[in-house]
């Protein structure tokens, strides 16, 4: 077993030249996309404006409420500026060092979450992946990792597997003939999916192929099954093998892993009610989106005494289990539509956002 060290707090500074505090467990942006053409052509407006790098403000019919997290991305983000002040990359180095992350974009459906992830499918793969402004965090990281693996003196070994969770079920996205996968523990290698197909990639474009393989069978699933595709998570796995030698000659192995993952539209998320409540209610709340809001709140809580972290209690936070919390580091995308029309969602994602945030970032309102 390696030995894991706690990584160091690192800072970075971003395109608008702040600085940006990297040592937190989970890192909360919001990203607003800009309002399209329907949402124009039917006169809404905005309801939120980026008053700083940090804070955003939401335009209520009864005043403004003022959010603050660690980047703000507003409306007219790149991608490129996304990537950049995302601070992904300092996730994606301690992946190569041995460690474990998790990007995950969350919000209601038709917020981003895609495009933020993984782009426009379409153009995936066209070029090379960093001078394609429509990619998405996925292949910038996949281009960003290759390029640090060939520049490090240790020799690499990739794999990857894509899942999607869809009413608390499993499958495989790279090999969806295979059905309902079960999820199994054992004490070396904790929660594992059983059968479930991992590729060895030896380029970047094995990588991108498995995206687009996955991407598309999402797509066919959903289509296939029935499904509403916009309440299932899709879970993308990259492990990263390598060989060290310590100072007595002895080599060690060091694993390192990054989930990203495209989780199911927030609208059906009603905060208010207990869980319990709100299962009995609706029969088909989305369990594993419930239940990382309470595990990422009780990661961010500060008191002395830690809370329970309930892990177990759904598939989605028992396969990030050893991603969230400890020596992981966390990526949260809150993708946030301006419109007007979808106030209510978007302070909804504002409020399970700052709970990602530690306790301090209350919300300042302003009336
Ligand atoms: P979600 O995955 O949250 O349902 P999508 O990523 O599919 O939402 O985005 C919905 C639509 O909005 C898509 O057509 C997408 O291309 C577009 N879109 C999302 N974010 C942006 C952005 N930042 N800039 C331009 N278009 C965007
Ligand atoms: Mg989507």
């Amino acid at each position: 077993m390696i030995q894991r060290k706690n990584t160091p707090r690192s800072h970075i500074s971003g395109t608008t030249g702040t600085d940006i505090e990297i040592g937190e467990s989970v890192r909360v942006c919001v990203r607003s996309r800009p309002l399209n053409e329907k949402e124009i052509s039917s006169g809404d407006t905005s309801c939120v404006s980026v008053v700083n790098p940090q804070t955003l403000q939401l335009n209520l019919k009864s005043g403004s409420k003022n959010f603050r997290f660690h980047q703000v991305m507003g409306e007219n983000y790149t991608q490129g500026q996304m990537f950049s002040d995302s601070g992904v990359h300092i996730l994606l180095d301690s992946v190569l060092d041995g460690y474990s992350g998790c990007v995950f974009a969350y919000g209601q459906t038709g917020s981003g979450k895609t495009y933020t992830m993984a782009g426009v499918e379409e153009n995936l793969g066209k070029q090379d992946y960093v001078s394609n402004e429509t990619d998405g965090i996925i292949p910038r990281s996949i281009s960003y990792m290759w390029q640090n693996m060939t520049r490090r003196k240790e020799q690499y070994y990739v794999k990857a597997a894509f899942m999607e969770i869809y009413n608390e079920q499993l499958r495989d996205l790279l090999n969806p003939s295979s059905g309902v996968l079960h999820l199994r523990w054992n004490i070396k290698s904790g929660f594992y999916v059983e059968n479930m197909l991992i590729v060895d990639c030896t380029n970047i474009d094995d990588l991108i192929m498995v995206l687009h393989e996955g991407i598309r069978n999402r797509k066919t699933s959903s289509h296939e099954l029935n499904k509403d595709s916009s309440r299932s998570h899709s879970l993308l796995l990259i492990h990263t093998i390598s060989e060290e030698k310590n100072e007595d000659g002895h080599s060690f192995k060091k694993y390192g892993k990054i989930s990203f993952v495209d989780l199911a539209g927030s609208e059906r998320l009603k905060e208010s009610k207990s869980q319990g409540v709100m299962i009995k209610e609706t029969g088909n709340i989305n369990k594993s989106l419930f239940m990382l809001g309470k595990v990422i709140s009780a990661l961010g809580d500060k008191k002395k005494v830690k809370p329970h972290i309930p892990y177990r209690d759904s598939k989605l936070t028992k396969l990030l289990m050893d991603s969230l919390g400890g020596t992981s580091k966390a990526l949260m995308i809150a993708n946030i539509s301006p419109a007007s029309a979808y106030v209510e969602e978007t302070m909804s994602t504002l409020n399970y956002a700052t709970r990602a945030m530690n306790i301090k970032n209350k919300p300042v309102i302003q009336v």
